[in-house]
């Protein structure tokens, strides 16, 4: 495929064109943070925890494409303190308390946060009120985590090719719900797949409980944000 030249910061790189932004970012060292997109499918563009400036105009990088002598601007201070916010803005809404979710140091946006260095949330907290949603046969949704990413409802399918999580209701009543009767289907590795594809800890498995020992879990290994050399 045809490479382009683009900048980031000032600096000239070089990745193929029509690549997906975080992509092109990422295969020369450059850590876009994000939650809702994930790498080999499609872009939701939910989160803007992505959010870049694009030849001068503030934009979400994983909507984006790569043409010839994009301006990206990616570490100014002002970037990132707005994508801060708008994690900040994430831990308000829900309930986000590390230490006792059973997804902590699996979880995407712990990792985040951590890479962001956010030690504590601008904003007041809401406290939301939501009932955790324990009937399912192997999957509880703790709604009071769910940032409404849309990677289980648009992205999880089931042995059979049916998405099984939807939204129901409107606004802040807007919660995922899943269907029962497939849920109670799904394989021990389906299962994992969902839980691993939440990017906070809103989608857990019952009896799973905190199954890694700290030291062991996803982001312990490699905190979210370090592109070793050569990964492209
Ligand atoms: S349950 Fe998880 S994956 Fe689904 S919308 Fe909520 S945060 Fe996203």
């Amino acid at each position: 495929m045809k490479e382009v030249s683009f900048k980031i910061d000032g600096k000239t790189y070089k990745a193929p064109l029509g690549e997906n932004l975080i992509m092109a970012a990422k295969r020369n060292g450059v850590y876009i943070p994000t939650l809702c997109y994930l790498e080999g499918h499609p872009c939701l563009g939910t989160c803007r925890v992505c959010t870049i400036r694009v030849n001068g105009r503030s934009m979400a990088a994983c909507t984006l494409t790569l043409t010839e002598n994009m301006q990206l601007e990616v570490n100014t201070s002002e970037l990132q303190d707005m994508r801060k916010a708008i994690v900040e803005l994430i831990f308000v809404e829900g309930n986000h308390f590390c230490p006792a979710c059973e997804k902590g140091g699996d979880c995407q946006l712990q990792a985040v946060a951590y890479a962001m260095d956010m030690r504590v949330a601008r904003f007041h907290y809401s406290f939301s009120p939501y009932r955790i949603h324990y009937e399912g046969k192997n999957i509880i949704l703790e709604h009071n985590r769910c940032m409404h990413c849309k990677r289980c409802t648009n992205l999880f399918q089931d042995d059979q090719g049916y998405k099984i999580f939807s939204f129901i209701n409107r606004g802040s009543k807007t919660r995922v719900m899943i269907d029962l009767d497939r849920e109670k289907l799904l394989s021990a590795e389906k299962l994992r797949e969902a839980k691993q594809l939440c990017p906070t800890g809103a989608i857990l498995l019952q009896g799973g409980g905190f199954d890694r020992a700290i030291g062991t879990r996803q982001y312990d290994q490699r905190p979210i944000g370090v592109i070793p050399k050569g990964e492209k």
